[in-house]
């Protein structure tokens, strides 16, 4: 399975983009930066999106990819994700921004929307993906995808009592948010995401339960924060004896099961 980091910060700007990862070249899991990071052939050549949640740095794209998609006659996309998210994008986002994405009646939609369930295991251009819940500010689903037999899980943005996805999945790599410092751990108990440090109970409980670590890979970092984030995520990996990669835009991972 190739992974493709397309975003990593949660807050935009000439020098920081959204979240957006690529799945070999066809499909996308969250659509912060799916237009600003793709040539038009790569955007041609996508076929599914899966949203994590509906937060705009993980959507807000979907609006200048539909109309790339309307006004180029490209192949339609599927547009996957829970109920929460799925009714963000018909009834704030898409609908009103792009109707014309969503298709007239008896005309094929540019997007098809697709709600899916919390651990239901859904084929998507031939792998098998499904929505785990984890705790944020507003519902939101991790993204497991298993493809060739390896086994990716994006937890989207996920703060304390992530741990309980560990019942449901056991990946070969993990594609975790890391947004704050620790000393911001006040703020992201509201907020619902992840510190270093929380990263890395999150992490031991992972060890407990399964008996091993997947492959880290942190992502979604908050560019006040990122000094620290990075500072502190070289610690947690040296207390827990473990790499942790921190993704940077424009790289291509090649996951492989373990062994
Ligand atoms: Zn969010
Ligand atoms: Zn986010």
């Amino acid at each position: 399975m190739k992974l493709r980091i397309l975003g990593i910060n949660n807050m935009s700007s000439r020098d920081t983009i959204w979240p957006a990862y690529l799945i070999d070249h066809d499909l996308a899991l969250d659509a912060g930066s799916l237009c600003r990071s793709l040539t038009f052939d790569e955007q041609a050549a996508l076929r599914a999106v899966v949203v994590s949640h509906r937060h705009l740095d993980h959507t807000l794209d979907l609006v200048p990819f539909g109309l790339n998609r309307v006004a180029s006659g490209w192949p339609p996309v599927d547009v996957y994700g829970i109920r929460d998210a799925v009714d963000y994008l018909r009834g704030a986002l898409i609908g009103p921004l792009v109707p014309k994405a969503l298709g007239a009646p008896g005309e094929e939609a540019s997007l098809r929307l697709n709600a899916v369930d919390y651990h239901q295991e859904t084929s998507i251009l031939g792998r098998r993906v499904t929505a785990i819940p984890v705790p944020h500010a507003v519902p939101a689903a991790g993204i497991h995808v298993e493809s060739g037999g390896v086994k990716l899980f994006y937890t989207g943005d996920a703060g304390q009592g992530l741990s309980r996805a560990w019942t449901r999945v056991s990946p070969d790599a993990l594609l975790t948010e890391c947004s704050h410092g620790n000393l911001n751990r006040a703020h992201v108990a509201k907020a619902g995401h992840q510190t270093p440090e929380l990263l890395k109970e999150t992490l031991s409980d992972f060890k407990a339960l399964r008996g091993y670590l997947p492959k880290v890979i942190v992502t979604h970092i908050n560019p006040q924060w990122e000094q620290a984030v990075r500072k502190e995520l070289v610690e947690v990996s040296r207390e827990i004896d473990h790499e942790i990669l921190i993704a940077e835009p424009g790289m291509t991972l090649e996951l492989t099961a373990r062994p």
